[in-house]
Protein backbone atom coordinates (compact mmCIF):
# COMPACT_ATOMS: atom_id res chain seq x y z
CA UNK A 1 0.00 0.00 0.00
CA UNK A 2 1.58 3.61 -0.96
CA UNK A 3 1.95 5.87 1.70
CA UNK A 4 0.14 9.30 1.19
CA UNK A 5 3.03 11.69 2.84
CA UNK A 6 1.61 15.23 3.37
CA UNK A 7 3.76 17.92 2.23
CA UNK A 8 6.37 19.17 4.86
CA UNK A 9 5.67 22.56 4.18
CA UNK A 10 1.66 22.41 4.77
CA UNK A 11 2.79 20.24 7.91
CA UNK A 12 5.54 23.08 9.15
CA UNK A 13 2.43 25.65 8.49
CA UNK A 14 0.16 24.20 10.13
CA UNK A 15 2.42 23.79 13.25
CA UNK A 16 3.44 27.51 13.02
CA UNK A 17 -0.91 28.05 13.21
CA UNK A 18 -1.02 25.78 16.22
CA UNK A 19 1.80 26.82 18.69
CA UNK A 20 -0.39 28.63 20.70
CA UNK A 21 -3.29 27.45 20.23
CA UNK A 22 -5.27 25.60 23.28
CA UNK A 23 -5.18 22.15 23.15
CA UNK A 24 -9.27 21.86 22.21
CA UNK A 25 -8.49 23.89 19.17
CA UNK A 26 -5.34 21.73 18.27
CA UNK A 27 -8.02 19.14 18.68
CA UNK A 28 -11.04 20.30 16.53
CA UNK A 29 -8.38 21.03 13.74
CA UNK A 30 -7.28 17.57 13.77
CA UNK A 31 -10.73 16.54 13.68
CA UNK A 32 -11.45 18.85 10.60
CA UNK A 33 -8.30 18.04 8.70
CA UNK A 34 -8.19 14.16 9.36
CA UNK A 35 -11.59 12.70 10.72
CA UNK A 36 -12.55 9.37 10.13
CA UNK A 37 -9.14 8.66 9.16
CA UNK A 38 -8.11 10.28 12.84
CA UNK A 39 -7.23 7.76 15.28
CA UNK A 40 -5.59 8.24 19.26
CA UNK A 41 -3.20 5.95 21.39
CA UNK A 42 -4.16 5.80 24.80
CA UNK A 43 -2.67 4.39 28.13
CA UNK A 44 -5.47 5.99 30.10
CA UNK A 45 -2.78 8.08 31.41
CA UNK A 46 -4.21 11.46 32.79
CA UNK A 47 -3.01 13.13 29.89
CA UNK A 48 -4.66 10.67 27.97
CA UNK A 49 -8.04 10.72 30.05
CA UNK A 50 -8.09 14.71 29.46
CA UNK A 51 -7.95 14.26 25.70
CA UNK A 52 -10.76 11.71 25.65
CA UNK A 53 -12.76 14.63 27.87
CA UNK A 54 -12.00 17.05 25.37
CA UNK A 55 -13.15 15.03 22.52
CA UNK A 56 -15.86 13.86 24.13
CA UNK A 57 -17.27 17.44 23.43
CA UNK A 58 -15.59 18.10 20.27
CA UNK A 59 -16.09 14.97 18.37
CA UNK A 60 -16.53 11.16 20.52
CA UNK A 61 -16.83 9.23 16.96
CA UNK A 62 -12.48 9.69 17.09
CA UNK A 63 -11.11 5.95 17.11
CA UNK A 64 -9.37 5.42 20.01
CA UNK A 65 -7.39 2.95 21.01
CA UNK A 66 -5.39 0.76 24.23
CA UNK A 67 -1.71 -1.22 23.53
CA UNK A 68 -3.13 -3.95 25.76
CA UNK A 69 -0.35 -5.62 26.44
CA UNK A 70 -1.11 -8.57 28.39
CA UNK A 71 0.43 -6.94 31.14
CA UNK A 72 -1.41 -3.75 32.17
CA UNK A 73 -2.63 -3.00 35.95
CA UNK A 74 -6.31 -4.07 36.46
CA UNK A 75 -6.80 -0.36 37.44
CA UNK A 76 -5.77 0.42 34.14
CA UNK A 77 -8.62 -1.84 32.33
CA UNK A 78 -11.54 -0.67 34.33
CA UNK A 79 -10.68 2.99 33.30
CA UNK A 80 -11.22 2.13 30.27
CA UNK A 81 -14.66 0.54 31.70
CA UNK A 82 -15.07 3.87 33.43
CA UNK A 83 -14.38 6.25 30.16
CA UNK A 84 -17.00 3.85 28.34
CA UNK A 85 -19.81 4.65 30.84
CA UNK A 86 -19.13 8.33 31.13
CA UNK A 87 -18.45 9.31 27.99
CA UNK A 88 -19.91 6.70 25.80
CA UNK A 89 -16.10 6.49 24.09
CA UNK A 90 -15.52 2.39 23.36
CA UNK A 91 -11.50 2.43 23.17
CA UNK A 92 -10.10 -0.38 21.45
CA UNK A 93 -7.81 -2.66 22.70
CA UNK A 94 -4.76 -3.60 20.15
CA UNK A 95 -3.50 -6.62 20.90
CA UNK A 96 0.10 -8.31 20.17
CA UNK A 97 -0.52 -12.13 18.30
CA UNK A 98 0.25 -14.20 21.04
CA UNK A 99 -1.38 -14.06 24.74
CA UNK A 100 1.20 -13.40 27.55
CA UNK A 101 1.09 -17.28 28.14
CA UNK A 102 2.08 -18.29 24.92
CA UNK A 103 4.70 -15.10 24.92
CA UNK A 104 6.06 -16.44 27.86
CA UNK A 105 5.94 -19.86 26.75
CA UNK A 106 7.78 -19.57 23.44
CA UNK A 107 10.60 -17.49 25.13
CA UNK A 108 11.41 -19.24 28.64
CA UNK A 109 9.84 -16.94 30.31
CA UNK A 110 9.50 -13.29 30.52
CA UNK A 111 11.43 -10.92 28.15
CA UNK A 112 10.59 -7.77 29.78
CA UNK A 113 13.02 -8.70 32.41
CA UNK A 114 16.57 -8.85 29.79
CA UNK A 115 14.98 -7.98 27.07
CA UNK A 116 12.50 -4.96 27.10
CA UNK A 117 13.08 -3.27 24.26
CA UNK A 118 12.18 -6.41 22.54
CA UNK A 119 9.45 -7.13 24.40
CA UNK A 120 8.33 -4.04 23.96
CA UNK A 121 8.52 -4.23 20.29
CA UNK A 122 6.68 -7.09 20.11
CA UNK A 123 3.55 -6.18 22.81
CA UNK A 124 3.52 -2.50 22.03
CA UNK A 125 4.76 -1.31 18.28
CA UNK A 126 3.88 -4.38 16.60
CA UNK A 127 0.04 -3.83 17.49
CA UNK A 128 0.18 -0.02 16.70
CA UNK A 129 1.59 -0.93 13.60
CA UNK A 130 -1.33 -3.01 12.59
CA UNK A 131 -3.72 -0.91 14.07
CA UNK A 132 -3.13 2.33 12.21
CA UNK A 133 -3.18 0.75 8.91
CA UNK A 134 -5.80 2.81 6.92
CA UNK A 135 -5.15 6.04 9.44
CA UNK A 136 -3.75 9.01 8.19
CA UNK A 137 -3.23 10.73 11.70
CA UNK A 138 -2.91 9.87 15.54
CA UNK A 139 -3.08 12.13 18.31
CA UNK A 140 -0.95 11.35 21.01
CA UNK A 141 -0.71 12.21 25.08
CA UNK A 142 2.56 13.73 25.16
CA UNK A 143 4.04 16.33 26.88
CA UNK A 144 7.23 18.53 26.30
CA UNK A 145 8.37 18.64 29.75
CA UNK A 146 8.24 14.92 30.27
CA UNK A 147 11.60 14.13 28.87
CA UNK A 148 14.08 15.73 26.15
CA UNK A 149 13.24 13.49 23.56
CA UNK A 150 9.62 15.09 23.94
CA UNK A 151 11.01 18.61 24.20
CA UNK A 152 12.02 17.80 20.72
CA UNK A 153 8.39 17.21 19.33
CA UNK A 154 6.35 19.49 17.48
CA UNK A 155 2.21 20.34 17.80
CA UNK A 156 1.90 18.81 14.30
CA UNK A 157 4.51 17.07 12.48
CA UNK A 158 5.39 13.69 10.00
CA UNK A 159 5.70 10.78 12.34
CA UNK A 160 8.91 8.37 10.25
CA UNK A 161 8.32 5.75 12.16
CA UNK A 162 4.63 5.18 11.67
CA UNK A 163 3.86 6.75 8.57
CA UNK A 164 1.33 9.18 10.26
CA UNK A 165 1.32 12.68 11.03
CA UNK A 166 1.26 13.27 14.65
CA UNK A 167 -0.77 15.42 16.54
CA UNK A 168 0.13 16.04 20.52
CA UNK A 169 -2.38 18.75 21.97
CA UNK A 170 -1.08 18.40 25.35
CA UNK A 171 2.81 19.47 23.97
CA UNK A 172 2.80 23.13 25.71
CA UNK A 173 0.89 21.61 29.02
CA UNK A 174 2.57 20.95 32.39
CA UNK A 175 1.58 17.87 34.88
CA UNK A 176 0.18 20.95 36.86
CA UNK A 177 -2.17 22.15 33.97
CA UNK A 178 -3.35 18.06 33.39
CA UNK A 179 -4.28 18.31 36.70
CA UNK A 180 -5.96 21.24 37.05
CA UNK A 181 -7.92 20.22 34.02
CA UNK A 182 -9.14 16.66 35.42
CA UNK A 183 -10.28 17.85 38.91
CA UNK A 184 -12.30 21.22 37.10
CA UNK A 185 -13.71 18.92 34.75
CA UNK A 186 -13.93 15.15 37.38
CA UNK A 187 -12.34 13.61 34.46
CA UNK A 188 -11.95 9.63 35.55
CA UNK A 189 -8.27 8.71 36.35
CA UNK A 190 -6.07 5.54 37.14
CA UNK A 191 -6.64 5.59 41.16
CA UNK A 192 -2.90 4.11 41.32
CA UNK A 193 -2.14 7.73 40.85
CA UNK A 194 -3.23 8.55 44.55
CA UNK A 195 -0.69 5.80 45.43
CA UNK A 196 2.70 7.04 44.30
CA UNK A 197 2.32 6.33 40.65
CA UNK A 198 2.44 9.50 38.69
CA UNK A 199 3.59 7.68 35.26
CA UNK A 200 2.30 4.08 34.51
CA UNK A 201 2.89 1.47 32.32
CA UNK A 202 2.96 -2.03 32.26
CA UNK A 203 2.77 -3.12 35.94
CA UNK A 204 6.58 -5.18 35.56
CA UNK A 205 8.29 -2.36 34.59
CA UNK A 206 6.36 0.26 36.85
CA UNK A 207 6.75 0.85 40.62
CA UNK A 208 6.00 3.77 42.80
CA UNK A 209 8.07 6.70 43.10
CA UNK A 210 10.67 6.94 45.65
CA UNK A 211 10.74 9.94 48.08
CA UNK A 212 12.80 12.55 46.78
CA UNK A 213 12.42 11.31 43.44
CA UNK A 214 11.09 14.07 40.87
CA UNK A 215 10.86 12.93 38.17
CA UNK A 216 7.21 11.89 37.10
CA UNK A 217 8.77 8.66 34.94
CA UNK A 218 11.32 7.67 37.62
CA UNK A 219 9.08 4.44 37.99
CA UNK A 220 8.98 3.54 35.04
CA UNK A 221 11.57 0.81 33.81
CA UNK A 222 13.61 1.94 37.19
CA UNK A 223 16.94 1.16 36.96
CA UNK A 224 17.48 0.30 33.69
CA UNK A 225 18.11 3.21 30.62
CA UNK A 226 15.38 2.43 29.13
CA UNK A 227 12.78 5.40 29.35
CA UNK A 228 10.75 4.97 26.82
CA UNK A 229 8.94 2.26 25.34
CA UNK A 230 10.05 3.48 21.55
CA UNK A 231 6.14 4.50 20.41
CA UNK A 232 7.91 8.41 21.12
CA UNK A 233 11.47 7.72 21.05
CA UNK A 234 14.19 10.60 18.70
CA UNK A 235 13.26 8.30 15.79
CA UNK A 236 9.83 8.73 15.93
CA UNK A 237 9.99 12.32 16.37
CA UNK A 238 8.52 14.63 13.74
CA UNK A 239 10.80 16.25 10.76
FE1 LIG B 1 6.97 -5.55 28.07
FE2 LIG B 1 7.52 -3.85 30.09
FE3 LIG B 1 7.37 -2.99 27.55
FE4 LIG B 1 5.18 -3.74 28.87
S1 LIG B 1 6.53 -1.97 29.35
S2 LIG B 1 5.67 -4.26 26.78
S3 LIG B 1 5.98 -5.50 30.07
S4 LIG B 1 8.91 -4.38 28.43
Amino acid sequence: MSIQIPDTADLAEANTHLKGASPQEILAWACTTYFPKLTMATAFGPEGCAILHMLSEINPKVHVFNLDTGYQFPETLQLRDRIAERYGIEVELARPAQSVAEYEAANGGPVYTAEPDRCCADRKIAPLRKMVVGFDAWISSIRADQSIHRAKADVVGWDKKFNLVKINPLLRWSHRDVWAFIMANDVPYNPLHDHGYPSIGCFPCTRAVLPGETDERAGRWAGQAKTECGLHSLDSSQL
